[in-house]
């Protein structure tokens, strides 16, 4: 018996012993295609040996500094790094050791920066509904998922939500984009001057959204129509690309495809790739500025941050997506896998939705195609997708609650940048027989 609390209890899971390219090998001797690196982490496949080599260099060298105490090469190497890459007026960096750890570090921030520049009363979060920030108290608060919430609740700081951009189920009939995002607009201006428009402090979005809707990303001008009611109102803009970002959708930033550019981005999983665990948060001058003239600090912090390893790891994975093949085959790759659905499963009376950007795709599960109507939730399609997937070799990442947080399920893949035409053309054959066999018991 396991002395792990494992995710579930009483499930037999298999024992990953060796990872190599985008293929895991368990302990039986099977080998599973990481479809979904994990949960949209393994960027650059497992054991890559240049990130392996990193990681061993920075070992040898100095394994754990105090922030209080040090700065380190690798540390603030990587810091120039993602700043070089990030859209101009993203400026400093602060590392953190997780996605979670992230978002809780932007909201914090964006609160005591309000302090410093004497605006006290701004408290309000506003983020949107079906979005996913985090498991931790306030990125739980700030995330959307009523199913993920709701036990929590009575624990929960306040937050708002707003409804998410989701055209494939709430554009209206006859609406355009164009209308479509003004109205998504008009509904958070609405819920800011409810809130009053000086009490709100941030407004957090994910710009393609992962978990909780598979792979959902903005109508055009959705964005930009954010940026100018956040500036309109003086709120600060948190872009959340935990899962999205670090190249994901074929740009190093997703938010660079909305040609905005936020007061705060989180970022995580594919930063460290999964070979170490990291995130960052990355800030504008002004907020850096507020902090630095204010009271000199950014009061937070944790025993981890900017560790030498992770910090090390980050930077080589940076390095490697930044050169010319990688954005490349994410694009072509990411083509290939949304062609290759559309052909597999477009005609399926089962799948409602294919979508996404890059290598960053989600497939929305129906019971009826025509009606949109989501399967009974009681029947657990998604788990059975996963179930069967696994039985076939893939890795991909089913979840429930797409509608509502209850209803609706979708499967989110997110394969390695790494990964190669006849691997894609793997995923799309393991992953289309296991939703028919899915949808069928
Ligand atoms: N934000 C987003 C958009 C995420 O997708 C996730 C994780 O899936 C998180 C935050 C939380 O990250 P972590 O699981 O590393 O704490």
């Amino acid at each position: 018996m396991s002395k792990i609390l494992h995710r579930t209890i009483g499930t037999t899971l298999p024992k990953a012993i060796a990872g190599a390219g985008i293929y895991i090998v368990d302990s039986n001797g099977r080998s599973y295609l990481d479809g979904s690196g994990g949960a949209a982490v393994s960027c650059l496949g497992h054991n890559h040996p240049e990130v392996l080599d990193a990681m061993k260099m920075q070992m040898g060298r100095i394994s754990y500094a105090h922030t209080s105490f040090f700065t380190t090469d690798v540390a603030e190497q990587l810091a120039e790094q993602l700043i070089e890459l990030a859209p101009k007026g993203l400026d400093y960096v602060y590392l953190v050791s997780g996605g979670s750890e992230a978002v809780e570090a932007a909201l914090k921030m964006a609160r005591q920066y309000f302090v410093e520049i004497d605006q006290p009363q701004r408290r309000h979060i506003i983020a949107r509904r079906q979005s996913y920030h985090g498991n931790t108290i306030g990125a739980l608060a700030t995330g959307g998922n009523a199913w993920r919430r709701a036990q929590f609740k009575p624990i929960l700081p306040e937050t708002h939500h707003v409804s998410p951009c989701y055209a494939y189920r709430d554009l209206q009939v006859a609406e355009t984009h164009e209308a479509y995002a003004e109205r998504l607009a008009a509904e958070l201006e609405a819920k800011i001057l409810q809130l009053g428009p000086d009490m709100v402090m941030a407004f957090v979005a994910e710009p393609v959204v992962g978990a909780t809707l598979g792979a959902v990303g903005p109508v055009a001008g959705y964005f930009k129509r954010v940026r100018q009611i956040c500036d309109k109102y003086g709120i600060l803009l948190i872009l959340d690309e935990v899962m999205c970002g670090m190249g994901r959708t074929g740009t190093i930033f997703a938010l660079e495809q909305e040609g905005i550019v936020p007061d705060i981005v989180t970022i995580a999983k594919g930063l460290g790739g999964g070979f170490q665990p990291i995130g960052a948060v990355l800030l504008s001058e002004e907020i850096y500025r507020a902090f630095a003239d204010g009271s000199g600090l950014f009061q937070h912090g944790h025993t981890y941050i900017g560790h030498p390893i992770a910090a090390a790891a980050a930077s080589k994975v940076v390095e490697i997506l930044t050169r010319p093949e990688m954005m490349e085959n994410v694009i072509r790759m990411g083509d290939r896998l949304q062609a290759g659905l559309d052909e597999a499963l477009g005609q399926s009376p089962y799948v409602g939705d294919i979508r996404g950007r890059g290598l960053f795709r989600g497939v929305e599960i129906v019971a009826d195609k025509d009606t949109k109507q989501p399967f009974d939730p009681s029947r657990k399609i998604h788990s059975r997708v996963k179930k069967e997937a696994m039985h076939r070799g893939l890795m991909c990442y089913p979840m429930g609650g797409t509608i509502d947080g209850i209803q609706g399920d979708h499967v989110l893949l997110a394969p390695p940048y790494i990964v190669q035409p006849e691997q894609i053309d793997l995923i799309v054959e393991r992953l289309s027989d296991a939703i028919r066999a899915a949808v069928a018991g």
